[in-house]
């Protein structure tokens, strides 16, 4: 049978086919949205210029091989445009773990990623589309992948994140985190019957700290307490927060009233073993004090009643001298440990 696009055939057919396939070809090269192009062997057919940019890597290296990932990634693994080909879209999720919009959009795939450019050593966030295309037959004939680098937007967005999550003098969680903490920990302690614990921390006589040393050094004994607290060993789930002015408060799920005033007492100590100078202080340095209550599944309580436990403990702890850890079971009072 005569092939009806074989040059012999009809020469002006194909040069129109060579004149659009090359015109194609530039526009996808000039595009000014970084692009690659697998054919179904998973070879590179086209490495746009904006790709070269965006990687540092010449279409000259790419060209012909299965290295796309070089561009992107310092470890071999497959990039969106591989999973399509391969048919593994279902790994998209372990492959893009930074992704929260991984999309199955309508024929093909979306994802967002944290990508070091290896020969560039830059830090990009990539909204990656890879979409396939097929010939008349239905037969894949290639993947294109377009990267677009939204860097910029992502930082301004965990910035935003930050600003309403965390406190801007100490860097810890602010009192809008906790509260929305305290009541996600509350609902799953009540539901799974497990212990919820909370400390409430107050510096010591930190009104007369700056009378003192001025309030600028005051401003900075927050925020070395803020730290030194968060860095205290705590599970990952565990929540360091300011709660205003000199009080912070911990959330500590799954902690029994025993491991409270264990943990309690850990930050008691790293607080004072931090230094800071107070010769009005009886310890001669800065101090806390600390309130614990430990809630164990009370039907009909609320977390602000746990906030009340552990601020009764506190103040307890406050009229028993200060620079101690005053544990108390939500519900059920103690005598007061030390
Ligand atoms: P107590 O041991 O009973 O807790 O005494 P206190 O002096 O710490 O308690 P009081 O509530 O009388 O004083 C708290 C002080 O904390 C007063 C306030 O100026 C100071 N403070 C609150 N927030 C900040 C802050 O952001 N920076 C500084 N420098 N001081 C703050
Ligand atoms: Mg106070
Ligand atoms: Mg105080």
């Amino acid at each position: 049978m005569k092939n009806k696009n074989s040059k012999e055939q009809n020469p002006m057919i194909s040069k129109v086919n060579e004149e659009e396939r090359s015109f194609a070809i530039r526009l996808m090269q000039h595009l000014v949205v970084p692009t690659f192009v697998l054919d179904p062997e998973c070879k590179v057919v086209i490495w746009n210029m904006a790709c070269e940019r965006l990687t540092g890597i010449p279409a000259s290296e790419m060209i012909g091989t299965s290295d796309h990932w070089r561009g992107f990634y310092s470890t071999q693994r497959p990039c969106l445009a591989d999973l399509i080909i391969h048919e593994r879209t279902r790994d998209v999720n372990d492959l893009y773990v930074w992704n929260k919009n991984i999309e199955k959009v309508p024929n093909g795939l979306y994802a967002e990623n944290w990508c070091v450019m290896p020969q560039l050593g830059t830090r990009r966030y990539l909204a990656i589309d890879a979409g396939p295309i097929y010939d008349e037959t239905g037969r894949l004939i290639s993947v294109v992948e377009t990267l677009r680098d939204i860097t910029l937007q992502k930082e301004a967005q965990s910035a935003l994140q930050d600003l309403a999550a965390k406190d801007g003098l100490t860097g810890i969680a602010n009192r809008r985190s906790f509260d929305q903490a305290l009541a996600t920990q509350w609902q799953r302690a009540m539901r799974e019957t497990h212990p919820l614990t909370l400390l409430m921390v107050d510096v010591d006589h930190f009104k007369q700290y700056n009378d003192t040393y001025g309030h600028l050094a005051g401003d900075e004994c927050l925020k070395r307490i803020a730290s030194a607290m968060a860095n205290t060993p705590l599970r990952a789930y565990d929540l360091v927060a300011r709660y205003g002015g000199e009080e912070f408060a911990i959330i500590l799920p799954e902690v029994t009233a025993a491991g409270a005033q264990a943990v309690a007492e850990r930050i008691r100590a790293a607080v004072e073993h931090l230094g800071i100078p107070d010769t009005t202080s009886e310890a001669g340095v800065v101090t806390i004090s600390i309130g614990a209550a430990t809630a164990n599944a009370l039907i009909g309580s609320t977390p602000t009643q746990l906030v009340a436990a552990a601020d009764a403990a506190l103040y307890q702890a406050k009229h028993a001298g200060r620079n101690r850890v005053v544990t108390v079971n939500f519900g059920t009072p103690q005598d007061p440990v030390r």
